[in-house]
């Protein structure tokens, strides 16, 4: 089994993490016991994590093929939309911004709004074989995917939209520049996390170098040096006062590695 060491202060979108070897996966060999990551973008990763794995290279490609369009789980989001582009596929350009590989993206359900990654999805690839989309339980931001997915087979329907690229673009830009693992928690039913993060007077708060951010409460920034620890407590206290003042039960859309 090959391992790369991994530095995820460096690797990781929200700059949180240890020096690791991770294992990688080649030739459909899942070694046992260890965690699948990504490009660790929806993920706080603990100073102590459990032994990790990635996908090599090799699970990163883009195949236009009689069935469908496949794609490599280690494929990152912008290659999909350049290729979607460049060969006039319609459903992906919300890829662009949406930082990631196509495998986190999948086990997540990652996606903008009504766009979600599984709604052009027909299959996926793991060690099982090939798994239909109508086996899978999926919903906001969540899936019942609990293997590593290799690759998978999405529609491939003709129609690649400027405009729609340049809407998704747009949608971004209230995010804040800093380092963060996306949204923290998962918008309640009906309510937006951001908004009761602000409504307990949250927004902004800064415990170290972590913070939750000015410009979109419920992104949790890392200002530079912050720590897993210190992230940790901020979202502890936002959970204890949504629920205190609000009843809800603010769940965490980032990860937590422990
Ligand atoms: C600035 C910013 C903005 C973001 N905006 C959005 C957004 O608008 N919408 C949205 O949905 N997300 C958003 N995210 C979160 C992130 O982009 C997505 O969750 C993305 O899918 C993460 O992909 P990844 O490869 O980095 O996965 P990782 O963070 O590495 O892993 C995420 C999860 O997927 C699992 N996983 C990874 N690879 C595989 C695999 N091959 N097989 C099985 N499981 C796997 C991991 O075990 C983990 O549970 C944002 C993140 C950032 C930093």
């Amino acid at each position: 089994m090959n391992t790369k060491p991994i530095d995820f202060s460096k690797f990781s979108s929200i700059r949180i993490g240890p020096v690791v070897d991770v294992a990688l996966i080649e030739n459909d060999i899942v070694p046992k016991e260890r965690t699948i990551l990504g490009a660790a973008n929806n993920v706080l990763i603990s100073p102590t994590p459990p032994p990790l794995m990635i996908l090599s290279k090799e699970y990163d490609f883009i195949r236009l093929e009689d069935d469908g369009l496949h794609i490599g789980a280690a494929t990152p989001g912008g290659r999909v939309v350049s290729f979607c582009k460049k060969n006039d596929i319609a459903h992906f350009e919300y890829l662009s911004k949406l930082p990631g590989t196509l495998g986190g993206m999948l086990k997540m359900n990652a996606g903008l709004k009504e766009y979600e990654i599984f709604n052009h999805l027909i299959a996926i690839r793991t060690m099982s074989g090939w798994i239909p989309k109508e086996d899978i339980e999926y919903g906001y931001r969540k899936t019942s995917i609990n293997e590593v997915i290799f690759e998978a087979l999405f529609e491939a329907e003709k129609g690649y939209s400027t405009e729609r690229y340049e809407m998704f673009n747009q949608m971004r830009s209230n995010q804040p520049h800093e380092p963060s693992a996306g949204s923290c928690f998962k918008n309640p039913k009906g309510d937006y996390a951001g908004r009761l993060i602000e409504a307990v007077g949250l927004r902004g708060h800064r415990i170290g170098a972590m913070a939750f951010s000015e410009v979109h409460a419920n992104f949790l920034v890392n200002m530079g040096g912050g720590t897993y620890e210190d992230a940790l407590t901020l979202i502890n206290e936002a959970q204890v006062r949504v629920k205190r003042e609000f009843n809800i039960d603010l769940q965490c859309e980032v990860i937590l590695i422990k």
